[in-house]
């Protein structure tokens, strides 16, 4: 099969010819990849950046969000059948530890990483074990199905909390951030106001409904969204952009009692006034890990299936494999949404 893999450690990935993974344990399953996309942390993986340098162990197959249909399945497989659609998700728990025994999973103390930790689904057939399968319903499109795992990460940090009615803040309108706009929006937001730097997501953001689009660079974040909000300010605070300035700006903008719900990874350690911003202010803040198991991927899958969400402005891409290379270069340059590669 063909495959998109980091044969060394060094910058770059390499579309080769690799066997297909056939030998299955009583709980795997063999599933024919679709559709699969890339995201910011395949971007990581492909620079070789010091992240990456401290978890990847070349060679290995590169990618974890993806789409296809079961091909074989292992003896004790109940799940799935051969010939399901499904989708998956990318945490691979133990479901011995605590939190797994503890309907928490998605905090598995001993989580395993489609792509990162194993063989990932840049490839033709990827093996995985039944317990991250979700079957898809094949009135989602192969496109949109690939990228529910980017999507539940956007519906569980949005619908953490009760957005009827509220004034909600996005900080960062990369494809996770524009996907919440449209969360928010569906949850009754009052307002979704967006804080985003980049043109081209700055219009996604507007694409995917987004009421206010501000741009930190330009303008005060915090007393625009005061201004917005009847000198009160922001209700909610998703913050989606792994950007301490984005993230203070954010707090910054808050009413006092809001909810924060933080996706954001950021690059090292954050240092904030956490009494004035945080404390005395009385916030609840959330840290958002992944999708809640399968709760995120019943709501994300009723959400697309019942069509109160329409991704079609984040699918700015779609590509066949062996043009990765392209794919990789507009997310890079931050002029994409999500893109999807065919296999
Ligand atoms: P992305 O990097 O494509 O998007 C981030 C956006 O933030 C970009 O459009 C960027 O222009 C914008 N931004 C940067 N600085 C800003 C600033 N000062 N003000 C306003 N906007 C600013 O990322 P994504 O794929 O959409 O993911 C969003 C975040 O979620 C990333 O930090 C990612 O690492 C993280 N993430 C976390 C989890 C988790 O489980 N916690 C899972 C997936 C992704
Ligand atoms: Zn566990």
């Amino acid at each position: 099969m063909i495959a998109i893999v980091k044969e060394r450690p060094a910058p770059g990935l390499t579309l080769k010819r690799v066997p297909v993974p056939r030998e299955l344990g009583p709980h795997d399953v063999l599933v024919k990849v679709k559709r699969a996309s890339i995201c910011g942390t395949d971007v990581h993986i492909y620079n070789w950046d010091a992240w990456s340098q401290e978890r990847i162990r070349p060679p290995q197959i590169d990618g974890h969000e993806f789409t296809g249909e079961v091909v074989s399945i292992g003896g004790d497989v109940s799940t799935v059948k051969v010939g399901d659609s499904v989708v998956s998700e990318t945490h691979i728990p133990c479901q011995k530890c605590l939190q797994c025994r503890t309907g928490k999973m998605h905090i598995c103390k001993n989580m395993q990483i489609l792509g990162v930790h194993r063989d990932g689904v840049f490839a033709e057939y990827v093996r995985v074990p039944e317990v991250v399968l979700w079957k898809v319903d094949p009135s989602i499109l192969p496109e949109y199905a690939s990228i529910m795992e980017p999507f539940g990460n956007a519906v569980h940090t949005a619908l953490v909390t009760d957005l009827t009615g509220k004034n909600v803040l996005i900080t960062g309108a990369g494809p996770i951030g524009v996907m919440a706009v449209a969360v928010a929006k569906v949850a009754g937001a009052a307002q979704v106001i967006v804080s985003e730097i980049k043109e081209f997501r700055k219009d996604l953001a507007r694409k995917m409904g987004a009421d206010i689009v501000i741009d930190p660079s330009e303008e005060d974040l915090p007393s625009r969204v005061r201004a917005l909000t009847e000198d009160n300010g922001a209700d909610v605070l998703l913050e989606m952009s792994g950007n301490s300035t984005a993230f203070i700006q954010g707090l910054q903008s808050l009413t006092n009692g809001a909810v924060v719900s933080l996706l954001g990874v950021f690059p090292g350690e954050l240092s904030f006034d956490i009494n004035g911003l945080f404390t005395f202010k009385g916030l609840t803040m959330y840290g958002i890990t992944g999708r809640k198991m399968f709760e995120t991927w019943q709501v994300a899958t009723q959400l697309l299936k019942n069509s109160r969400i329409d991704l079609s402005p984040v699918v700015t891409h779609i590509l066949p494999a062996d043009r990765f290379e392209e794919g990789f270069d507009v997310m890079m340059r931050g002029i994409s949404g999500k893109v999807i590669l065919e296999f």
